[in-house]
């Protein structure tokens, strides 16, 4: 039954383009109308139609605790009380700032901004204000954010040369953003060495997950510190994703990889509009207003966001056996599709993200996560909804686990995974 779901779509294209705020959620690629959510709590998303589904998407990231999880709504509420936005300084945001420095320790001094979009380009602006150069390097299939520079993959196989993803990015907005290929060490030298004094920043998902989710090769992220360190250029790790995701330090912490910057986005707002980008003081220093470079937000270090962030970190923190949870529950996911499909699929799984791909290939990167049969994953992402399992509608999203998800949620899942692979396969 999706009949409301169906009627508020309609509606929805007369005045939202595609009805939606966000391309992926229009379930363009699995050909079906997008549920309208009513409500969520815990590991359960209900619909408008009062489908109650397991959810596997958690806001694509943020819900890492579950939905409404009670001691956060009861701190937000409390501080809605107390106004929405102030546009001035509050303790809220020195308390985050200091919880991110203690997580994550690179992040010695960070700026909090209202998405993970800017983050990135904010990090990005920084980079080079710092090395006094102008080009970026980004791996093809990493997602950064919709900001015009970080909008582009390879044109046809020249590494060299980059054009727009989108319309209505100019070419020169791209010209500066270089692309390598995931897991391919090669394609990076190639790029530093025609470019020696020129690139500010390498920026990279330290587990992509974009793209489906693609792990980094043993020594990938090593390679990464090294070459930058080599060149004078900045590793900045987009862990808007990663981030008290795979570890409470992130990836860095999960892989022993220490950036020069990190962007954060998604789990650190808790369900709120919050991105930050930090680093050490000698770099961050750069931002206005201390140093030249110049960056701002009306509503940034927002009073109600801070608290969803805080009293999610704050839960992670004091819980730290929540990563084996996660990965244990994961583990058992990834698992049974093994299991189920053999060498028709390629599962890949870091902590509690995982992806299913439909196909017999090995995916390390862009290339080969596209080998994946999308109609497969159309038919089985069908199959899992029509079962109350709710999955991302896109081969190229993460299946993101929660704290919520109870063992026997888990079980059920297994259960309906299995045979929908069984017959999709
Ligand atoms: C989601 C995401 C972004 C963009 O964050 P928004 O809050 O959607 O702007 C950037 N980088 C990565 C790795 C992401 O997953």
């Amino acid at each position: 039954m999706d009949t409301k779901s169906k009627e508020l779509f309609e509606a929805a294209k007369r005045h939202i383009p595609g009805g939606v705020n966000s391309p992926v959620r229009a379930y363009g690629s699995v050909g079906r109308a997008p549920r309208f959510i009513a409500s969520a709590h815990g590991s359960r998303i209900v619909d408008v139609d009062g489908n109650e589904m397991i959810d596997y998407v958690c806001s694509w990231g943020p819900g890492i605790l579950g939905h409404a999880h009670p001691q956060v709504i009861a701190q937000v509420q409390k501080a809605c009380g107390d106004g929405l936005s102030f546009g001035a300084p509050t303790e809220k945001e020195v308390r985050l700032a200091e919880l991110i420095a203690e997580l994550v320790p690179s992040m010695e001094v960070s700026r909090l901004v209202s998405s993970g979009t800017e983050a990135v380009m904010s990090a990005i602006r920084v980079a080079r204000g710092f090395t006094k150069r102008d080009k970026i390097l980004k791996f093809k299939g990493c997602y950064h954010g919709h900001s015009d520079g970080l909008l582009v993959k390879a044109g046809s196989g020249a590494l060299t040369t980059s054009v727009p993803d989108s319309a209505g990015v100019p070419a020169d907005y791209t010209k500066n953003t270089l692309v390598a290929r995931y897991n391919d060490r090669a394609s990076v030298e190639a790029l530093f060495e025609s470019n020696p004094q020129e690139i500010a920043a390498v920026v990279v998902e330290p587990v992509a997950a974009n793209m489906g989710v693609v792990l980094p090769a043993p020594g990938f992220l090593e390679f990464l510190r090294e070459i930058t360190k080599k060149y004078g250029a900045l590793l900045i790790f987009d862990e808007v994703i990663t981030g008290f995701r795979l570890a409470l330090g992130g990836a860095q912490e999960y892989y022993h990889v220490t950036p020069d910057m990190t962007t954060l986005g998604k789990i650190v707002g808790g369900g709120m509009p919050i991105g930050a980008y930090g680093g050490r003081r000698e770099i961050m220093e750069m931002v206005s207003p201390v140093g030249p470079v110049y960056q701002a937000g009306t509503l940034s270090g927002n009073p109600i966001a801070t608290t969803a962030g805080i009293g999610t970190l704050e839960i992670l923190k004091a819980d730290p056996g929540i990563y084996r949870r996660l990965e244990k529950k994961a583990g058992q996911i990834a698992e049974t599709a093994r299991r189920a499909a053999g060498s028709r699929v390629w599962v890949n799984q870091a902590g509690s993200l995982i992806s299913i791909f439909f196909t017999s290939e090995k995916v390390t990167d862009y290339e080969t996560a596209l080998s994946s049969n999308t109609a497969k994953y159309a038919r089985y992402f069908g199959l899992l909804l029509d079962q109350g399992i709710y999955t991302a509608p896109s081969q190229f999203e993460a299946m993101f686990l929660s704290d919520a998800h109870t063992q026997e949620e888990v079980e059920r899942t297994c259960q309906v995974i299995e045979s929908a692979l069984a017959e999709v396969c």
